[in-house]
């Protein structure tokens, strides 16, 4: 009997990726045969992404080949990620949850996705307790201010944001 391939989708910004994604994307690889990486190119909800998603691509690639991970892949995406995830084949979409906050948006766009695809269900992973306060947005913020980022976001990372925040100065 052939086995179908269990696909998962993890979605998200990742501008840029933090050690609490890989951590997320890294579990999600044990429990399924193939990750996919789903990078929200343009988000109606968010401001304009800092890094492009080629560099964001970059970042999560070299981070996961890092970490060992070779079950995932990296793929931009331009419509609802439901639409996505069955295009692709997949039938899971994998979240991580941080703390109660994540807990109410999550569960909003969890029966939102549900309502627009019955067949693509969501599983949610618990974020390690030591990522748990870990966002993009907090490590672009500490950055900015020159705030200390090693050991939230992998090497690569940190030096984008610190090259990044140098143009931004020289522009002040
Ligand atoms: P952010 O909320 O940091 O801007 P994204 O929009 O890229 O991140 O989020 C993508 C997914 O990753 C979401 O499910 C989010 O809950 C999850 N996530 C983000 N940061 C962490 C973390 N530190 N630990 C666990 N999950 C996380």
């Amino acid at each position: 009997m052939k086995t179908e391939k269990r696909i998962a989708v993890v979605p998200g910004s990742y501008d840029p990726v933090t050690f609490g994604h890989i951590d997320i994307i890294t579990r999600a690889a044990g429990l399924f045969d193939e990750v996919v990486v789903a990078i929200v190119n343009q988000s109606v909800r968010k401001s304009t992404a800092m890094f492009s998603v080629e560099e964001r691509t970059t970042f999560i690639e070299d981070a996961l080949a890092e970490a060992g991970v070779t079950n995932a892949r990296v793929e931009p995406f331009y419509e609802l990620v439901v639409s996505f995830t069955r295009r692709i084949g997949a039938h899971v979409i994998v979240k991580g949850l941080r703390q109660a906050s994540d807990f109410e948006y999550e569960m909003q766009m969890g029966h939102l996705n549900r309502q627009q695809a019955p067949d693509i269900e969501s599983v949610f992973v618990m974020a390690s307790p030591k990522y748990a306060f870990l966002s993009s947005s907090w490590v672009k913020e500490l950055a900015r201010f020159d705030g200390k980022i090693d050991g939230l976001v992998p090497g690569p990372v940190v030096t984008a944001l610190t090259e990044r925040n140098a143009e931004f100065r020289d522009q002040d």
